[in-house]
C-alpha cells in the first residue's frame, strides 16, 4: 500500500500501484521545493459512451483532475464523474462544426498545464485511434510539457461488440482493417487506398464513414468485393440509444438514405456482419440490467 507522495513525502488518499499518481494539493504547485514548474497532461481515453467501459486509472484521473478538457463525443454519464472542484472545458468538435481549432486545443493544453498540475484531455473512444492524440503527444512534448496517455477502449471494437459482431471469428475472419471514412487527402491525412484495405483484410472497420459511404461502398465494389457482402452500421454504439443497420454493400446506401440514419456510427464491412442474427439478443444492451447499469 502506497501512503506517500513520490516527489515530497507527504501521505496521499490515492495508491500509487492502483492510479496515476495525483498530488492531493494538486492544484498548489508550491508543495515541493523540487516540483517542476509545470503541471502534467494526461491524454485519456473515455471509451464509447458505457460508463462501466471507462477504465480504473482514467476514472482517477477524472477524480483528481484540476482541469479537463473534453471532446463532444464523451458521454454524460462519464463527465458527471468529474471532480465538482474541477474546471470543465468543452472543446467538442463535431463534422463541420469545430468549437476549437486543433491548434487552440494544443495550446489550451499547454496553457493550462501552466497554471495546473493535473490537466486531463478527455477523449472518445482510444486518444490515439483517430483521435489526434498524437498530434496533441507531440505539441506538448514540444513545449516541453510533461504528459502521458492513458489508452480506452475504442468505439471500433465496442460498437460492433455490443450489436452481437465480434470483429475476428476462427470461422470467418483472420484479419481486421480500422480505417477512417472521413477522406480529407493531403490536408490531414493520407488518402485511404480501399483497394488495398478491400483485398488485406476480412473484417472492414471504418470510423468516420457514414457521410462519405456511397463512395466507399463505390471504391471496395470496384477492388472485387462482392455485393452481397454484409454490412452493418452501429449508431451511439455502447449508450442506451444504441441503433443498428444491416444490410449489404448492394443496399447499405439506400437504407442509410431511407432510414435517415445518422453519425456518428461504426460500420462493419465483412462475414462476421452475419454473426448479428446470433448474437445480437445476447448483447448487453438487451441485457434487463442494462438500464440500471448504464444509468
Ligand atoms: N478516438 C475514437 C474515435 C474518434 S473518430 C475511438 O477510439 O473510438 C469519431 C468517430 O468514431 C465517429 O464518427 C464514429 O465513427 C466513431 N464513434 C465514436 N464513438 C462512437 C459510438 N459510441 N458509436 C459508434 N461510433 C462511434
Amino acid at each position: 500500500m502506497c501512503l506517500c507522495c513520490i516527489d515530497c513525502g507527504k501521505n496521499t488518499r490515492v495508491c500509487l500501484s492502483q492510479l496515476p499518481y495525483i498530488h492531493p494539493n494538486a492544484t498548489d504547485m508550491s508543495h515541493s521545493p523540487n516540483q517542476i514548474s509545470f503541471g502534467k497532461v494526461y491524454l485519456v481515453g473515455a471509451g464509447p459512451g458505457d460508463p462501466g467501459l471507462l477504465t480504473l486509472k482514467a476514472k482517477g484521473l477524472l477524480e483528481h483532475a484540476d482541469v479537463v478538457i473534453h471532446d463532444a463525443l464523451v458521454s454524460s454519464p462519464i463527465l458527471a464523474m468529474v471532480s465538482e472542484r474541477a474546471q470543465v472545458i468543452d472543446a467538442g468538435k463535431r463534422r463541420g462544426r469545430h468549437s476549437l481549432l486543433q491548434e487552440d486545443i494544443t495550446q489550451l493544453l499547454i496553457d493550462q498545464a501552466k497554471t495546473h498540475a493535473a490537466v486531463v484531455r478527455l477523449k472518445g473512444g482510444d486518444p490515439f485511434v483517430f483521435g489526434r492524440g498524437g498530434e496533441e503527444m507531440m505539441g506538448l512534448l514540444e513545449a516541453g510539457i510533461d504528459v502521458e496517455v492513458v489508452p480506452g477502449i475504442t468505439a471500433g471494437i465496442a460498437a460492433p461488440a455490443y450489436a452481437g459482431i465480434p470483429v475476428t471469428h476462427r470461422d470467418y475472419s483472420s484479419s481486421v482493417t480500422f480505417v477512417t471514412g472521413h477522406e480529407s487527402a493531403g490536408k490531414y491525412r493520407p488518402k485511404v487506398n480501399w483497394r488495398a484495405v478491400a483485398q488485406g483484410s476480412e473484417t472492414i472497420v471504418i470510423y468516420m464513414g457514414v457521410h462519405n459511404l456511397p463512395h466507399i461502398v463505390a471504391e471496395l465494389t470496384a477492388a472485387g468485393m462482392a455485393a452481397e457482402t454484409p454490412v452493418a452500421l452501429v449508431r451511439w454504439g455502447t449508450r442506451p440509444e444504441q441503433e443498428e443497420l444491416i444490410g449489404s454493400l448492394a443496399t447499405i446506401v439506400q437504407q442509410v438514405e431511407t432510414q435517415q440514419f445518422q453519425a456518428p456510427a461504426i460500420a462493419i464491412i465483412g462475414r462476421v456482419v452475419n454473426l448479428y442474427e446470433i448474437l445480437a439478443p445476447a448483447s448487453p444492451m438487451h441485457s434487463p440490467h442494462w438500464a440500471k447499469l448504464s444509468a
